[in-house]
């Protein structure tokens, strides 16, 4: 397995690939990779002949205040596990090559963006859209993979992919939890053991609405209560949003109904974490 830290190394690489005939798998990455990465990143090596992973943490998807800085890097142990899981490349750029200045270019998906992740982080989807478009550029794959933990970010992906014509497939992976329910994710290593035991009420509060859901409960105002009541027995830094919304337009719902998706975003210590759960019901018939 290579890493390589140009774009012009990367498209050498995979020009012969694909003159060898070979199908192409891209997983984008921010790096300081666990078993969510790696689901993809098996994913992607069982359905495509090479395997591409970008690790790049893209400042152009953190707002000011955010944690660009402190965002965790460990590139040796990155390759390690890129390298076991049999991946054939890592494209790992510098901001520079990616942003030289001057850049005047911007790819935005309005409407997905504003909601839910969007009202706080006003600046992250179209960072999230800006890089993605050069790196489905640079790299040229025919499948990229996307992990259902970021739901907006996969549902906004899928969207600008299918409105600009970009000649890629995207593939949406299940989020991989830890045993006791915790999504994985990178910044929870900015987590105290207390805050991590606290933020095990995400994915309970989570499992606790399908419950009633299940059960017949189909308004959104109760089942919205009943999460934040039970994030509330909890000591927490703050609830960014519980929101419950369809998966086309992201825009909330009054009833459950159909395929629906529920989101939530709440601070613990010096992190800010996601979490969500797809409900599909059957749509209501009319009387
Ligand atoms: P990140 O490095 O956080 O930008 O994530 C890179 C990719 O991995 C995104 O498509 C994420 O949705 C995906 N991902 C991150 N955490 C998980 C997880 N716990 N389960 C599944 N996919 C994940």
């Amino acid at each position: 397995m290579k890493i390589v830290k140009t774009i012009q190394e990367v498209q050498e690489i995979v020009k012969e690939w694909k003159e060898a005939g070979a199908q192409i798998g891209l997983v984008p990455t921010m790096g300081y990779l666990h078993a969510g990465h790696g689901s993809l990143i098996e994913k992607s090596v069982s359905e495509n002949d090479k395997t591409v992973v970008s690790v790049f943490v893209n400042p152009t998807q953190f707002g000011e205040n955010e944690d660009l800085e402190s965002y965790p890097r460990d590139m040796d142990r990155d390759s390690a596990f890129c390298e076991k899981l049999g991946a054939d490349l890592i494209f790992n750029p510098e901001p520079e090559t990616m942003y030289p200045q001057p850049f005047f270019s911007h790819v935005f998906v309005d409407t997905l963006s504003e909601g839910l992740c969007g009202r706080t982080r006003p600046v992250h989807f179209a960072g999230v859209c800006l890089v993605l478009t050069k790196l489905f550029h640079i790299v040229g794959a025919d499948r990229a993979y996307f992990g259902q933990k970021d739901a907006q970010q996969l549902l906004i992906v899928k969207r600008m992919v299918k409105d600009l014509n970009f000649p890629i497939t995207i593939i949406g992976c299940p989020i991989v939890r830890e045993e006791d329910g915790l999504a994985m994710s990178s910044r929870n290593i900015y987590l105290t053991d207390e805050e991590r035991n606290n933020a095990l009420v995400l994915s309970r509060s989570l499992r606790l609405a399908k419950e009633k859901i299940n059960a017949g409960e189909a308004d959104a105002g109760t089942i919205k209560k009943i999460i934040s009541d039970e994030i509330n027995t909890v000591s927490h830094g703050g609830i960014d949003y519980v929101e419950i919304v369809d998966t086309e337009r992201l825009d909330p719902v009054d009833t459950i109904t159909g395929e629906t998706l529920i989101a939530l975003a709440v601070r613990f210590g010096k992190a800010r974490l996601i979490d969500n759960i797809i409900i599909k019901k059957p749509n209501q018939r009319p009387s």
